[in-house]
């Protein structure tokens, strides 16, 4: 077990004080190592989100049981896809292997429909949207989803946690139908997390269904980095 330090202050959000904290190993680790940090992040972010639209008088749809936004494609970054990857390791056999199945065959038809897998070049923002509207029409659920809920809810990416709407659950049936609400939050944490996290400060990401396959073809880095130095290069890339 590594040593960790534990640090926390205040920062401004949108001119909104916001207390954080982050327990982090004091050594050289690997990124995943400031998930948890960053989840809590998400969340509080997404929590001011929510206190303001509810402060002008609407009201989050977003129910357990309605698993809709769970087909659109869920962008996530290399340690976000390692943590997930050994979260279905760590399964019960069984539960483990229908959840491979699920991958399985949502990388299947993602192949068979001609759409890449991987998704569209870095940097394309058109294509990365056509990429999205495409995807959301194969209609593949994601393989956490289970009946219509979402099996690994606390551990859920970053991406999932920044999601939520006002608008009618019917709309998310119909993503391109422009009746969707999606709430605004002041930062996108799974893109801050990704690039504070890459080597290079670029956006790094995949669609979910990659997540497995590329933690078995991508055998985990040596940790270059110590868990401050991660916290320090999120809270810059935050203020960018
Ligand atoms: S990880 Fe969970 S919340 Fe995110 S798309 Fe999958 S089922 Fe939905």
């Amino acid at each position: 077990m590594q040593d960790t330090i534990t640090g926390s202050g205040q920062i401004k959000i949108n001119g909104e004080p916001m207390k954080i904290a982050f327990t982090v190993p004091k050594g050289p680790c690997l990124p995943e190592a400031l998930l948890p940090d960053a989840q809590r992040f998400a969340n509080q972010l997404t929590d001011l989100a929510v206190a303001r639209v509810e402060r002008a008088g609407h009201r989050i749809s977003c129910a357990k049981g309605c698993g809709a936004c769970c087909r659109q494609m869920v962008p996530i970054s290399p340690p976000e896809a390692r943590h997930l990857a050994a979260l279905v390791e760590a399964m019960p056999e069984e539960e483990a292997a229908q959840v491979r199945a699920r991958f399985a065959a949502a990388r299947e038809k993602v192949e068979a429909s001609g759409l890449p897998p991987h998704g569209p070049p870095d940097g394309d923002q058109a294509a990365y949207r056509a990429f999205g509207i495409a995807y959301f029409r194969l209609g593949i659920p994601c393989p956490f989803l289970v009946e219509e809920s979402c099996s690994i809810h606390p551990d859920r990416p970053l991406v999932c946690r920044e999601y939520l709407v006002t608008s009618p659950p019917a709309a998310c049936a119909e993503m391109d139908s422009g009746q969707v609400r999606q709430i605004a939050v002041p930062s996108r944490v799974w893109a801050v997390f990704s690039r504070s996290t890459s080597a290079d400060g670029s956006l790094e990401w995949m669609p979910l269904i990659e997540a497995l396959d590329f933690a078995a073809e991508n055998p985990a880095p040596v940790p270059q980095r110590t868990g401050p130095q991660y916290v320090e290069a999120l809270l810059k890339e935050l203020q960018k």
